[in-house]
């Protein structure tokens, strides 16, 4: 008899988009002839850069003849996209990196969930609430989060609430944690961190041996000069922090799949004895074992978003989704909502009004005005009282959305 890792079986069973849309298909059932427009679910909606197409198109041509076919790549990723991340990611913001940091993957998602495979089960670890999902459910697979009591929350995770008394900056904790998850530009919330903010972290990891797991996934929609866009503009992070990057909302990759994580040389963690093992060759290990590597057409995509054109193309697109975003806070706070986030990131966090919980307002607009916002409470309990708005949507449907919220309301 196989027995069943038993950890998967405390993890909740809803998924929150699955929630969504059974309210969504009961709506629709009752009000057949309604419109629904959704700005709720985090995918982008604009096709592929121009540059990225034909780069795509290059690479499958390749594969077509024997002398340029290409089989399994090198699990790290290939030299050509390593390089052009180092050269454009990192060199110009004054961060100096070797190749053998950077593990190309196929996508963020993949590797924030299994970058805790590196540490034992019996670490402790902190997040911000609210919070992408993945990071605390990775940790009850193997079963590190330890129990959840009523409310939700794990009891060996420390939440860290981000809300708008603390203006969604946590307070460093007054304890000592092993691993703590941060996302800047965040998702949910919409909001950054500034310089100063993120140095107070490194700080905190450096003097308490606590390792950072660190997912930059929306860096390039940050508009504002002074915000970082990696923790490594950050002095002694590269001794404590792993960085997460993807292509996905930078470039439209959702459907491609390419992303890296940078693991530094000097990354360690410690044996029951002290021994300080670095993480870098370890995450090799681990890549080699059970990662064959990502596609060389996807390679070939994300290499082409830092030639001059890709780079003005995905720029555009970026511009056109914070066009919605810049509309969405105009409009919403016209309507006397308290907004946060939408200035660095494609997301909006709205409060609630009065004491309306999450869900109750979701339904309500959407019966009001046909339009999908995202609960916030589903992203941890913090999240309770704010929904999510996202700046994915087509222009046209978002002046759509925003003008039935308006005629609801008024
Ligand atoms: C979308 C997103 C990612 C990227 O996921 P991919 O697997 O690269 O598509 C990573 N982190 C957060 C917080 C995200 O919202």
């Amino acid at each position: 008899m196989a027995l069943v890792n038993d950890h998967f079986l405390k993890l909740p069973n809803n998924y929150l988009f699955a929630d969504i849309a059974k309210k969504v298909n009961a709506f629709k059932a009752t009000h057949p002839n309604a419109h629904v427009i959704s700005l709720g679910i985090g995918d982008v909606t604009q096709p592929l850069a121009p540059a990225v197409i034909e780069a795509i198109h290059k690479a499958a041509d390749e594969m077509a003849v024997q002398t340029t076919f290409r089989g399994y790549g090198p699990e790290q990723g290939y030299d050509f996209l390593r390089e052009a991340i180092l050269k454009n990611d990192f060199l110009p913001r004054g961060i100096h990196l070797d190749i053998n940091e950077i593990f190309v993957n196929d996508g963020a998602k993949s590797d924030t969930g299994n970058i805790q495979e590196l540490v034992r089960w019996d670490n402790s670890i902190g997040v911000t609430d609210p919070i992408y999902p993945v990071y605390i459910d990775s940790n009850v697979m193997i079963g590190r989060a330890g129990v959840k009591d009523e409310e939700g929350r794990w009891s060996n995770v420390l939440y860290m609430p981000c809300t708008a008394e603390n203006g969604f900056v946590p307070q460093i904790p007054d304890r000592r944690v092993d691993v703590i998850y941060l996302c800047y530009p965040n998702n949910p919330t919409g909001t950054v961190i500034s310089k100063s903010e993120l140095r107070k972290w490194v700080n905190y990891a450096l003097k308490n041996d606590t390792l950072i797991f660190y997912d930059a996934a929306y860096q390039a929609y940050i508009q504002d000069d002074d915000i970082p866009h990696s923790i490594y503009e950050i002095r002694g992070a590269r001794k404590c922090a792993i960085e997460f990057h993807s292509y996905s909302k930078t470039a439209g990759f959702t459907g491609v799949r390419c992303g890296y994580t940078v693991v530094p040389k000097e990354v360690t963690a410690a044996t029951l004895t002290g021994e300080r093992i670095p993480l870098n060759p370890l995450w090799n290990r681990r890549q080699c074992t059970k990662f064959n590597g990502t596609s060389y057409i996807s390679q070939r995509a994300a290499e082409a978003t830092y030639t001059p054109e890709g780079k003005q193309q995905i720029r555009q697109t970026i511009d056109y989704y914070m066009q919605n975003a810049h509309r969405m806070l105009e409009t919403l706070r016209g309507l006397g909502f308290a907004c946060y986030g939408g200035e660095n990131a494609p997301y909006i966090w709205v409060k609630t009004p009065g004491s309306s919980s999450s869900w109750s307002f979701f339904e309500e607009m959407l019966y009001g005005a046909h339009v999908v916002c995202t609960p916030g409470v589903g992203f941890g309990p913090a999240g309770e009282g704010y929904v999510r708005f996202t700046a994915f949507g087509s222009q046209d449907q978002t002046s759509e959305a925003l003008q039935r919220i308006e005629r609801w309301l008024k």
